[in-house]
Parts: structure tokens; sequence; C-alpha cells
């Protein structure tokens, strides 16, 4: 489906990335793409949206019923996001890499969350977790029109 082929590291794998809301109103959704760019990842697609509860709700579904549910769906209506598709061979595990863990205060110094999280919910960005979460995210929010 239009992803391009590194024959020396293996075939190329998509993933689900999210700008979250904290990080498009600190006007920095440029500065995350470029470090995407700059990692090898290439920009399969991309869209600006403002989600609303119930396109969070289905989206974080497997979160339901936890404590920081609420303030979750909460946060992630609270402004516009950035959708991307991003295309590299091992995009999954190597977005997951770039982005630093889940919580700013444990995220390695040059990672994505550790330059612009702002708490824990607040952590700047997604990436799908694995390559069937990946699947499931990226046909949640892209029609195969917009996955050229
Ligand atoms: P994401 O799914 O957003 O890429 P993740 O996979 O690193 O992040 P998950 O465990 O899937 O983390 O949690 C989803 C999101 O919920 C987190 O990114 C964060 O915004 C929020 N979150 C997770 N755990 C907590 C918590 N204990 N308290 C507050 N918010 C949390
Ligand atoms: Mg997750």
């Amino acid at each position: 489906m239009g992803q391009t082929q590194n024959l020396e590291v293996g075939p190329s794998e998509n993933t689900l990335a999210i700008i979250k809301p904290n990080a498009v109103k600190k006007n920095v959704a440029g500065k995350i793409i470029s470090m995407w760019e700059d990692a090898g990842f290439y920009i399969q697609a991309i869209k600006k949206v403002w989600l609303m509860p119930h396109q969070a709700r289905g989206f974080y579904r497997e979160h339901e019923g936890k404590p920081f549910f609420e303030g979750l769906i909460e946060f992630m209506t609270s402004g516009p996001v950035y959708l991307l598709v991003l295309a590299a061979p091992g995009a999954v595990q190597r977005n997951r890499d770039l982005m630093g863990a889940t919580d700013p205060a444990k995220a390695a110094d040059g990672t994505i969350r550790k330059l612009f999280a702002d708490s824990l919910t607040q952590n700047a960005v997604h990436g799908s977790d694995s390559l069937k979460s990946a699947e499931r995210e990226i046909s949640f929010f892209f029609n195969t029109f917009e996955l050229p």
C-alpha cells in the first residue's frame, strides 16, 4: 500500500502517531514532525482534527474504567491534534523509542516526551504499541484514499 521498501533493514511498516493537544497548543508540532523526519520516518499521511469525545473513547477503549480514563478523554478533546501515519522499517518500536517513556519524568534525554511533555497525561505524543494496534489505529482514523 504505497510503502517504501528498504531492503537492507527489511520492509517498511506503518505506525499511528498523534501529536496531542498540549503540544499543538505550544506550537511545537513542526519540531516534533522534524524529529520523526530526522529519525528516518516517512510521513505516509497527516491530518489535523479536533476529536469528539466518542472518537477519543473509541480510540482509547482499552483504557476504559481505569482511574485516568476520564481525564485522558477530557485532555484529548481539549483542542486539535495531528494524526499521522509514519512509515519506516520497524516503525512501531522505533517510534516508541523516539517518544520515550509514558511518564515524562522517566523519559530519556532527547526523546519527544522528555522535550515536550507537560505531565503523565499531557505527554505530547501517542504511538502505536504493536503492529496489531497500529493496524487498528490507522484504520480507525484513515480511509484508503488518505493513505496514498
Ligand atoms: P499512548 O497510548 O498515548 O501512546 P502509552 O502507550 O505510552 O501512551 P498507555 O498506557 O497506552 O501509554 O496510556 C495511554 C495514555 O494515557 C498515556 O499516553 C497518557 O496520556 C495517559 N496515561 C497513562 N497512564 C496514566 C496515568 N497513570 N495517569 C494519568 N494518565 C495516564
Ligand atoms: Mg498506549
